[in-house]
Protein backbone atom coordinates (compact mmCIF):
# COMPACT_ATOMS: atom_id res chain seq x y z
CA UNK A 1 0.00 0.00 0.00
CA UNK A 2 1.24 3.17 -0.75
CA UNK A 3 0.28 6.36 0.66
CA UNK A 4 3.39 8.34 0.50
CA UNK A 5 2.03 10.90 -1.84
CA UNK A 6 -1.29 11.51 -0.26
CA UNK A 7 -2.90 14.10 1.42
CA UNK A 8 -4.81 11.89 4.23
CA UNK A 9 -4.70 11.77 7.79
CA UNK A 10 -4.28 8.36 8.99
CA UNK A 11 -3.92 8.28 12.31
CA UNK A 12 -7.63 6.84 12.57
CA UNK A 13 -6.06 3.39 12.90
CA UNK A 14 -9.63 2.22 11.75
CA UNK A 15 -11.05 3.29 7.97
CA UNK A 16 -14.28 4.40 9.38
CA UNK A 17 -12.31 6.77 11.25
CA UNK A 18 -10.03 7.60 8.91
CA UNK A 19 -12.87 8.30 6.59
CA UNK A 20 -14.46 10.47 9.72
CA UNK A 21 -10.66 12.42 9.49
CA UNK A 22 -10.77 13.56 5.60
CA UNK A 23 -12.53 16.51 6.90
CA UNK A 24 -9.27 18.37 7.98
CA UNK A 25 -8.93 21.42 10.41
CA UNK A 26 -13.12 20.87 11.06
CA UNK A 27 -13.25 23.35 13.92
CA UNK A 28 -11.84 26.05 12.01
CA UNK A 29 -14.24 28.23 9.48
CA UNK A 30 -12.25 26.91 6.51
CA UNK A 31 -11.97 23.21 6.88
CA UNK A 32 -10.32 21.27 4.19
CA UNK A 33 -12.18 18.91 2.24
CA UNK A 34 -10.09 16.23 1.29
CA UNK A 35 -12.76 13.93 -0.64
CA UNK A 36 -13.64 17.02 -2.51
CA UNK A 37 -13.78 15.00 -6.09
CA UNK A 38 -15.28 11.58 -6.54
CA UNK A 39 -11.55 10.49 -7.34
CA UNK A 40 -10.35 11.64 -3.74
CA UNK A 41 -13.11 9.17 -2.86
CA UNK A 42 -12.19 6.03 -4.87
CA UNK A 43 -8.54 7.00 -4.04
CA UNK A 44 -9.00 7.33 -0.04
CA UNK A 45 -11.04 3.69 -0.25
CA UNK A 46 -8.00 1.73 -2.03
CA UNK A 47 -5.18 3.19 0.27
CA UNK A 48 -7.55 2.61 3.29
CA UNK A 49 -7.25 -1.13 2.05
CA UNK A 50 -11.55 -0.83 1.36
CA UNK A 51 -11.37 -1.74 -2.41
CA UNK A 52 -9.02 -3.13 -4.52
CA UNK A 53 -6.33 -0.82 -6.27
CA UNK A 54 -7.49 -3.38 -9.75
CA UNK A 55 -10.59 -1.44 -9.12
CA UNK A 56 -10.01 1.85 -7.76
CA UNK A 57 -7.82 2.45 -10.68
CA UNK A 58 -10.57 3.00 -13.18
CA UNK A 59 -13.37 4.52 -11.24
CA UNK A 60 -10.67 6.91 -10.27
CA UNK A 61 -10.87 8.10 -13.69
CA UNK A 62 -14.72 8.84 -13.56
CA UNK A 63 -16.14 12.13 -13.75
CA UNK A 64 -19.69 12.09 -14.78
CA UNK A 65 -22.94 13.52 -12.79
CA UNK A 66 -23.48 10.09 -11.08
CA UNK A 67 -19.99 9.98 -9.41
CA UNK A 68 -20.80 13.71 -8.19
CA UNK A 69 -23.72 12.75 -6.36
CA UNK A 70 -21.79 9.47 -5.65
CA UNK A 71 -18.71 11.79 -3.47
CA UNK A 72 -21.70 13.98 -2.06
CA UNK A 73 -23.54 10.91 -0.97
CA UNK A 74 -20.11 9.97 0.76
CA UNK A 75 -19.75 13.56 2.27
CA UNK A 76 -23.40 13.53 3.96
CA UNK A 77 -22.24 9.87 5.19
CA UNK A 78 -19.34 11.35 7.07
CA UNK A 79 -20.87 14.24 8.65
CA UNK A 80 -23.63 11.99 9.99
CA UNK A 81 -20.76 9.89 11.57
CA UNK A 82 -18.82 11.93 12.53
CA UNK A 83 -21.91 13.72 14.40
CA UNK A 84 -22.49 10.03 15.82
CA UNK A 85 -19.29 9.79 17.20
CA UNK A 86 -18.99 13.44 18.77
CA UNK A 87 -22.01 12.77 20.55
CA UNK A 88 -20.71 9.58 21.94
CA UNK A 89 -17.15 10.85 23.05
CA UNK A 90 -18.80 13.74 24.77
CA UNK A 91 -21.82 11.42 26.27
CA UNK A 92 -24.43 12.80 24.85
CA UNK A 93 -27.53 11.33 23.25
CA UNK A 94 -27.03 10.27 19.78
CA UNK A 95 -29.29 11.85 17.29
CA UNK A 96 -31.81 9.58 15.76
CA UNK A 97 -31.28 11.57 12.03
CA UNK A 98 -27.57 9.73 12.50
CA UNK A 99 -28.25 6.30 13.59
CA UNK A 100 -31.20 6.50 10.06
CA UNK A 101 -28.53 7.92 7.71
CA UNK A 102 -25.77 5.38 8.51
CA UNK A 103 -28.43 2.60 9.10
CA UNK A 104 -29.79 2.95 5.59
CA UNK A 105 -26.12 3.47 3.97
CA UNK A 106 -25.01 0.30 5.63
CA UNK A 107 -28.36 -1.59 4.56
CA UNK A 108 -27.83 -0.24 0.98
CA UNK A 109 -24.33 -1.85 1.03
CA UNK A 110 -25.14 -5.11 2.56
CA UNK A 111 -27.94 -5.41 -0.22
CA UNK A 112 -25.76 -4.64 -3.30
CA UNK A 113 -23.36 -7.20 -1.90
CA UNK A 114 -23.45 -10.50 -4.06
CA UNK A 115 -22.28 -14.25 -2.82
CA UNK A 116 -19.22 -15.03 -5.22
CA UNK A 117 -17.75 -18.67 -4.95
CA UNK A 118 -13.47 -19.34 -5.77
CA UNK A 119 -11.65 -22.36 -5.36
CA UNK A 120 -8.34 -22.45 -3.65
CA UNK A 121 -6.57 -25.64 -3.33
CA UNK A 122 -9.28 -27.73 -4.45
CA UNK A 123 -12.00 -26.14 -2.02
CA UNK A 124 -14.75 -23.72 -2.83
CA UNK A 125 -15.31 -21.06 -0.95
CA UNK A 126 -17.49 -18.36 -0.92
CA UNK A 127 -17.99 -15.03 0.41
CA UNK A 128 -19.56 -11.30 -0.12
CA UNK A 129 -18.12 -9.21 -2.61
CA UNK A 130 -19.18 -5.45 -3.94
CA UNK A 131 -20.00 -5.78 -7.75
CA UNK A 132 -17.94 -3.61 -10.02
CA UNK A 133 -20.07 -0.35 -9.92
CA UNK A 134 -19.38 3.08 -9.33
CA UNK A 135 -20.72 3.15 -5.69
CA UNK A 136 -18.51 0.49 -5.00
CA UNK A 137 -16.05 3.24 -2.66
CA UNK A 138 -19.56 4.52 -0.58
CA UNK A 139 -20.59 0.92 0.41
CA UNK A 140 -17.26 0.16 1.35
CA UNK A 141 -17.06 2.91 3.74
CA UNK A 142 -20.44 2.05 4.77
CA UNK A 143 -19.26 -1.13 5.64
CA UNK A 144 -16.44 0.14 7.16
CA UNK A 145 -18.30 1.98 9.62
CA UNK A 146 -20.48 -1.46 10.43
CA UNK A 147 -17.77 -2.78 11.53
CA UNK A 148 -16.47 0.39 13.74
CA UNK A 149 -19.75 1.03 15.66
CA UNK A 150 -20.98 -3.28 16.07
CA UNK A 151 -18.47 -4.92 17.88
CA UNK A 152 -15.76 -4.12 20.75
CA UNK A 153 -13.49 -1.39 18.61
CA UNK A 154 -16.02 1.23 19.68
CA UNK A 155 -15.45 1.14 23.28
CA UNK A 156 -11.99 2.09 22.02
CA UNK A 157 -12.78 5.61 20.29
CA UNK A 158 -11.21 8.58 21.08
CA UNK A 159 -11.55 12.21 20.05
CA UNK A 160 -8.00 14.04 19.89
CA UNK A 161 -7.80 16.21 23.47
CA UNK A 162 -6.46 19.44 21.74
CA UNK A 163 -9.34 21.57 21.88
CA UNK A 164 -8.98 22.97 18.36
CA UNK A 165 -8.32 19.90 17.11
CA UNK A 166 -10.87 17.24 16.02
CA UNK A 167 -9.68 14.20 14.89
CA UNK A 168 -11.33 10.48 16.12
CA UNK A 169 -8.74 7.68 16.62
CA UNK A 170 -8.75 4.18 18.02
CA UNK A 171 -7.00 3.88 20.86
CA UNK A 172 -5.04 0.45 20.66
CA UNK A 173 -2.66 1.44 23.85
CA UNK A 174 -1.92 -0.88 26.21
CA UNK A 175 -3.28 1.32 29.34
CA UNK A 176 -5.98 2.93 26.99
CA UNK A 177 -4.97 6.33 27.87
CA UNK A 178 -3.47 7.96 24.35
CA UNK A 179 -4.92 11.57 24.24
CA UNK A 180 -3.60 13.06 21.04
CA UNK A 181 -4.14 11.95 17.17
CA UNK A 182 -0.25 12.77 16.86
CA UNK A 183 2.40 12.82 19.36
CA UNK A 184 4.26 15.01 16.92
CA UNK A 185 1.12 16.98 15.94
CA UNK A 186 -1.08 17.98 18.51
CA UNK A 187 0.64 16.01 21.70
CA UNK A 188 3.65 18.32 21.35
CA UNK A 189 1.84 21.31 20.45
CA UNK A 190 -0.38 21.00 23.49
CA UNK A 191 2.62 20.33 25.98
CA UNK A 192 3.98 23.19 24.89
CA UNK A 193 0.64 25.13 25.40
CA UNK A 194 0.31 23.92 28.99
CA UNK A 195 4.17 25.09 29.55
CA UNK A 196 3.92 28.10 28.81
CA UNK A 197 0.53 28.78 30.97
CA UNK A 198 2.10 26.91 33.68
CA UNK A 199 4.89 29.51 33.55
CA UNK A 200 3.11 32.04 33.19
CA UNK A 201 0.93 31.53 36.58
ZN1 LIG B 1 -5.10 16.23 17.19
Amino acid sequence: MNRRADHFDWSGGHPALDFVNTLDERPSDEPIDNLATYRDLARFAELAGLIEPQIAGPLQRLHDPASIRIVKRARHLREHLHDLLAATTSRRLVRQADLDALSAAIQAAHAARALVASRSTGLVEYRWRLPWTPVIPLHACALAIESLLVGGKRKRIRKCGAADCDVYYLDTSKAQRRQWCSMKGCGNREKQRRRRSVTRN
